[in-house]
């Protein structure tokens, strides 16, 4: 048997525009883990499997300092109930098409940007050189952004973003790349 694990620490949790982004890609994980946005930031983890793999795991066999406790797993049960019972999700796939298109549209003709591509409100910009002074001067603005690798700008924005925030976001990207 091989056991399909994936990580949606990152992805999970309305990020990709649904619940976890394995869903967009008709597979079927045995194993997922999740953390970060799980309980909206308040530190929490834990690892979701199917039931027949429980019994590899007996009570108390795996440790995690933040795996639970009542104030995280309330926050966690308000985080998922705000997701499913809301139509968070169906801002973040609205706005996350709405960010990319911004995006391409306004600064692929430039030539440090290779690709641009995302999913909801999970976005990398390609550059052609390293990005790192890129970044460094976006923080100088006052617009917080990450790196994924050497040459991909990462944007993860908040769920709750408004377009007015989207295109303030593209205008400060467009001032700082168009220099390099
Ligand atoms: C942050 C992160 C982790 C680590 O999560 P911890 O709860 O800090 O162990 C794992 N995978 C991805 C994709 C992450 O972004």
């Amino acid at each position: 048997m091989i056991i399909l694990i994936i990580d949606e620490v990152q992805t999970g949790m309305g990020r990709t525009g649904s619940l976890f982004a394995f869903e967009h890609y008709g597979i079927e994980p045995d194993i997922i883990t999740l953390a970060k946005g799980l309980a909206s930031g308040f530190p929490i983890s834990a690892m979701m499997g199917k039931k027949e793999l429980r019994e590899a795991f007996s009570s108390g066999s795996h440790g995690s300092t933040f795996g639970v406790g009542p104030l995280a797993v309330t926050a966690g049960l308000a985080t998922l109930e705000t997701l499913l019972e809301g139509c968070l999700m169906e801002h973040v796939t609205k706005l996350g098409v709405y960010a990319l298109q911004r995006l391409t549209d306004q600064l692929q003709h430039y030539p440090s940007v290779q690709n641009i591509r995302g999913l909801g409100l999970l976005i990398g910009i390609e550059c052609r050189e390293p990005i790192a002074p890129i970044i460094q001067e976006l923080l100088q603005q006052g617009l917080l952004v990450l790196t994924a690798g050497t040459h991909v700008i990462r944007l993860a924005p908040s769920l709750l973003i408004t377009k007015e925030e989207i295109d303030q976001a593209v205008d400060l990207i467009e001032v700082v790349l168009k220099k390099y």
